[in-house]
């Protein structure tokens, strides 16, 4: 299996894929591992994983490198991602005693209730590429802290940085066996769902993700699914300061080449202001320096995968044959790397690819609306429901808007953003369940209910 550099299109290194009887021994040595991990306590476990965020810092720069190398976001976004993940890991440790312990109910002489939240025990995380710290750490770090083993599979297109943080977490004190990494792509991840794991944690596509529920459907376990999304944001007629807005929703549809789960996917504009904003956006985007990711200052650098780029040469294409202009970019960028420039399309309407599709790259259709309610129409045709983000000096007309929108998450005058302490769930075609906050610390348990009566 081939590493590939995106940016220069370099071979960075070669790694060998586990094989299927690997895996069988991996899993074998995780079960063992798991009981004891399981025994040692909370309290020592969250020291490890303090130790681990502790590592991250000292090596913030070196890691950094590597994920630069592997998936081509600029150098200053990997270093981002670092920081991201540990701001995530502090709160997760900070408050897996209050969510992990046992939950008192009933206390009295004669009775006690009280929940345990006991580890499920192996759990297998199939993840993502293009934030692997961080939605990696979402998923490893409250499994680990809850006392189960992880087979942690990479996305092919982040191995190197999937085993520099197995590497980190043996270092920070996780005993051996207990942190595990899968080398592979799909067909890896194919053998780990007819194996037994006593749940499955998966990031990626709404494809792969459905696939992956049914596969594993019979085994009666956890199924997790962190999927894509077609993120809305209506900016109203009210706001104020429209150069202000224009920065940052254009910074919430391209920040890290537009390939966040959440990245603002379709943009629609009151038509009082539309004609202020299109220009204040497409100077933004105008700005934005553009080249190798590890030169200073750039922020539009290579996308991770080659195949995107035809993804977005069809949504363009599609965009223009029906009607749609173009304000900027449009196509690969020429030379070396898997360029792709900023591109803003104007004159879209709904039924486009690119405001049905998810892009996962530097595009953006912004579409003007005469109300509230043609806005609220529009952000409502999706089959994704990940985020929902509404512009407006009120917060009851954004309110109104967002509580209609069936999303795991809504954003009054913000956009791509998420909280270690709220959950990060998407629902329909964006995923099931939740990471993050005590729900995503409580999702790598089972409960048991006890009942203690004085004989
Ligand atoms: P992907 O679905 O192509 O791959 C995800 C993982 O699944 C990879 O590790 C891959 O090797 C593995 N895989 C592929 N086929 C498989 C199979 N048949 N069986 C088992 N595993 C298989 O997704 P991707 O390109 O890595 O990630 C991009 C997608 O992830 C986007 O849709 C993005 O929105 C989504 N995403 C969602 C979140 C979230 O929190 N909701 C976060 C990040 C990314």
């Amino acid at each position: 299996m081939n590493v590939i550099n995106p940016a220069t299109e370099e071979i960075i290194a070669t790694l060998q894929e586990d094989t299927e009887s690997l895996l069988h021994t991996k899993l074998e040595i995780l079960i063992k591992a798991q009981k004891e991990w399981a025994k040692i306590g909370l309290s020592e476990r969250i020291k490890v994983i303090q130790q681990f965020d502790d590592l991250l810092e000292v090596e913030k720069e070196r890691l950094a490198g590597i994920l630069t190398s592997e998936v081509g976001k600029p150098l200053q976004q990997a270093r981002n991602e670092i920081n991201g993940a540990r701001a995530r890991i502090q709160w997760m440790y900070n408050h897996a005693v209050k969510y992990l312990s046992d939950e008192q109910v009933v206390n009295t002489i004669d009775l006690k209730e009280f929940i345990s939240y006991d580890p499920l025990g192996v759990i297998c995380n199939i993840s993502a590429w293009n934030y692997p710290y961080l939605v990696g750490v979402n998923v490893f770090i409250p499994a680990l802290l809850a006392g189960n083993a992880v087979l942690y599979k990479p996305s092919e297109y982040a191995s190197l940085t999937g085993l520099e943080i197995e590497k980190l977490l043996k270092k920070a004190g996780v005993p051996d066996g207990v942190f595990q990494v899968a080398l592979g792509a799909g067909e890896t991840g194919e053998l780990l769902l007819d194996m037994d794991f006593a749940g499955y944690y998966f990031t990626g596509s709404y494809r792969t993700g459905q696939h992956i529920y049914q596969r594993v459907a019979a085994k009666m376990v956890p199924c997790q699914l962190e999927l894509g999304g077609k993120d809305p944001l209506y900016v109203a007629d009210d706001v104020k300061d429209i150069e202000a807005v224009a920065a940052g929703t254009a910074d919430g549809a391209f920040y890290n080449n537009g390939q966040s789960c959440c990245a603002v996917e379709r943009i629609y504009v009151h038509e009082a202001v539309y004609d202020e904003y299109v220009s204040a956006f497409v100077k933004e985007v105008r700005s934005w320096k553009i080249g190798l990711p590890t030169e200073e200052g750039v922020y539009i650098a290579a996308l991770t995968r080659k195949e995107q780029i035809d993804v977005l040469n069809e949504q363009v294409q599609n965009a223009l044959a029906n009607g749609a202009v173009l304000l900027s970019g449009g196509k690969r960028t020429v030379g070396k790397g898997y360029n792709f420039e900023p591109t803003v399309l104007t004159g879209v309407s709904n039924d486009m690819k690119v405001m049905q599709e998810e892009s996962f790259g530097p595009i953006i259709g912004i579409m003007k609306v005469k109300d509230d309610a043609e806005a609220l129409r529009l952000m409502k045709d999706s089959v994704y429901g990940l985020t929902a983000s509404v512009y407006t000096g009120s917060l009851e007309r954004a309110k109104e808007i967002l509580s209609q929108v069936d999303s795991g998450t809504g954003y009054w005058n913000c956009c791509d953003r998420v909280s270690a302490g709220l959950p990060w769930s998407g629902r329909r075609h964006s995923g099931i369940g939740a990471t993050l906050s005590h729900q995503g610390l409580r999702t790598f348990t089972k409960t048991k209910s006890w009942h203690l009566l004085k004989g």
